[in-house]
């Protein structure tokens, strides 16, 4: 089991965030949330790396603070699916303000969690260790970015076994999962299918019995994926 493996540093630890629920932000401007009547709103202090703005402002009770700066939940969510401002490949630079591909991600990749674990559990060496990466952005030798996480087993040598989720700037709303570098599963998830539109609102409402089809699919390819990589391996040694 996991448990007893080498925890990495940048786990689910980093991916909870660091939302200060002791701490609130007052300001002069109306709250956006709908129903709200005050107006001692502060602004969501999201600002992507076009220096775009984000221009709503939230009083104390909806708003969301994270180390100290105040954010609108849609934003407070995208700094936590990239792990935090810290973490990103451009330094301080921020997706786009309409950018939902780092939430999409991270939304899969939570809920396919469980069963990664199990499978990289499963296909493990006894010099192996796990470790999960958080969301983030890579931009390609093509020039274009994709958002993406992985789940890895790693020995002395470096990365042995890579499973990768990733959502493409060019096809925002296909999901693909690779096991190393061979692309194995790409689908638009039902919730989106369905709906055309925001991929991380909607995903509670989703009908459940497509959420699970569309998960036990993608989990099904990479486990195959993971079996034929471990073929490979071992008959190149
Ligand atoms: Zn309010
Ligand atoms: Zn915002």
């Amino acid at each position: 089991m996991f448990s007893r493996w080498k925890k990495a540093p940048d786990t689910a630890d980093a991916e909870q965030g660091s939302q200060d629920t002791l701490r609130s932000i007052e300001g002069t401007k109306p709250c956006n949330e709908v129903g709200c009547s005050s107006t001692n709103g502060a602004p969501c202090e999201y600002v992507d790396r076009r220096h775009e703005h984000c221009m709503t402002a939230w009083c104390p009770e909806h708003q969301i603070v994270l180390d100290g700066h105040c954010y609108c939940r849609r934003h407070a969510n995208t700094i936590e699916a990239i792990g935090g401002i810290q973490i990103t490949t451009y330094g301080a630079a921020l997706p786009d303000i309409g950018n939902r591909m780092p939430n999409l991600v991270r939304w899969i990749s939570n809920d396919l969690d469980g069963s990664m674990r199990q499978l990289l559990d499963a296909a493990h060496r006894p010099d192996e260790l796990f470790k999960r990466e958080p969301v983030h952005a890579v931009r390609g030798i093509d020039g274009f970015i994709r958002w993406e996480m992985t789940w890895q087993l790693f020995n002395q040598t470096g990365s042995t076994l890579r499973v990768t989720i990733e959502v493409d700037e060019r096809e925002p709303v296909v999901v693909i999962a690779r096991v190393s570098n061979a692309k194995v599963y790409s689908a638009t998830p039902p919730w989106i299918a369905a709906a055309g539109t925001d991929p991380s609102g909607v995903h509670a409402h989703a009908d459940e019995s497509q959420r699970q089809a569309f998960y036990a699919d993608m989990a099904s390819h990479i486990r195959e994926g993971i079996a034929q990589d471990r073929e490979e391996s071992v008959s190149e040694q």
